[in-house]
């Protein structure tokens, strides 16, 4: 048994630590509590399928582990697909993001989700993803290795080091660049939804996934900065502007909560281990912390074990 301590909180770090206690190995975790981890702000769509129309093709086989990951470790999860909207005037859209993706029904939106009433006559319907509360998984994760005697500290690391600091590692990891997303949680209690919607747009694509009780998480901006401020004027027009295209009554909804969070990024936009002056990293989860920290975690525990030579996903 070896003895480990995890740098970060956020779903990286306590996916590996959940992978390490699995495995019997004596594990801490130290999170600067300081920071805000981007896990926080995310949607928590487990969407491999659709992720793919912008991702490396790779990111299918990597990420079909996750959602029977979760399924294990939190309550969660939800098996209801992704259905992916345009309206009628970007029908060249929907048949784009057709082209550069696979494993879809083309279906017609109201039959899935009623509340589209005759809006959106076509629509891609991905039955094979599923999505998850980011926050309630994270704390069942946290608290979970608390049960199994994981240690939860802020003062000086006792075993070998894993970093799982997100774009706080930046500066330890020449290429790590933040991409900033903004994001609202909305309350409606006219509008119902059981599985993510994704809108396709030109300009402003935008994601509605439903959490409970009238909850919904609207996102998200995809912006090339380290800027982790609140939200700016500009997000928030643009993100409510396209809620406001999925339902009209959406105006009505009450804006909860507005954030942003930094996703951290390699070029290639997928993760990477790697392993420099002693201290092992996994980092560069981009838009797929929730998606892709399971298999990755997994490959780190191979990597560590010597069960395999690692190879760069990106
Ligand atoms: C708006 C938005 C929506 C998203 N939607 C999705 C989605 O639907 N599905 C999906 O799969 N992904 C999604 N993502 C991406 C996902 O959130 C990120 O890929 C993921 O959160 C990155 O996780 P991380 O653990 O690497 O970093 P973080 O979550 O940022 O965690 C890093 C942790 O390290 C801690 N830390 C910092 N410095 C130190 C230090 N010196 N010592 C110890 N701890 C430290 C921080 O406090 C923090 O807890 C979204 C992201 C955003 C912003």
């Amino acid at each position: 048994m070896s003895s480990w301590t995890v740098l970060g909180g956020g779903v990286v770090g306590l996916c590996v630590a959940t992978a390490l206690m699995e495995r019997g190995e004596e594990v801490e975790v130290i999170d600067d509590l300081t920071s805000r981890p981007a896990s926080w702000f995310a949607g928590g769509m487990l969407a491999p399928f659709c992720e793919s129309e912008s991702s490396p093709s790779n990111i299918i086989s990597l990420g079909e582990y996750s959602a029977k990951w979760w399924q294990k470790r939190v309550s969660s999860v939800e098996q209801r697909g992704t259905l992916v909207i345009a309206p009628a005037r970007d029908t060249q859209e929907l048949k784009r993001f057709a082209r550069m993706t696979k494993k879809y029904q083309w279906v017609t939106p109201n039959e899935l989700e009623p509340a589209l009433e005759q809006r959106f006559t076509q629509g891609l319907f991905f039955s094979c993803e599923a999505h998850l509360n980011p926050r309630i998984a994270l704390m069942e994760m946290r608290e979970k290795l608390l049960q199994n005697g994981v240690v939860f500290h802020l003062h000086k690391p006792r075993g070998r080091i894993i970093d799982c600091c997100g774009i706080y590692a930046a500066s330890q990891l020449s290429g790590l660049r933040g991409v900033r997303g903004e994001m609202l949680i909305l309350k409606s209690n006219d509008v119902h939804f059981s599985r993510p919607i994704r809108l396709l747009h030109p300009r402003f694509p935008c994601y509605l996934v439903p959490r409970y009780d009238g909850y919904f998480m609207l996102g998200a901006t995809m912006i090339e900065s380290i800027d982790d401020s609140v939200i700016s004027v500009r997000g928030m027009m643009e993100l409510l502007s396209s809620a406001y295209v999925i339902h009209p009554a959406l105006v009505e909804a009450r804006i909860v909560e507005s954030g942003s969070g930094l996703r951290p990024a390699y070029a290639s936009n997928m993760p990477k281990i790697s392993y420099k002056d002693g201290i092992f990293y996994l980092n560069g989860m981009y838009r797929h912390g929730f998606l892709l920290a399971p298999i990755m975690s997994e490959q780190l525990m191979q990597y560590l074990s010597g069960e395999k030579i690692y190879e760069n996903s990106s």
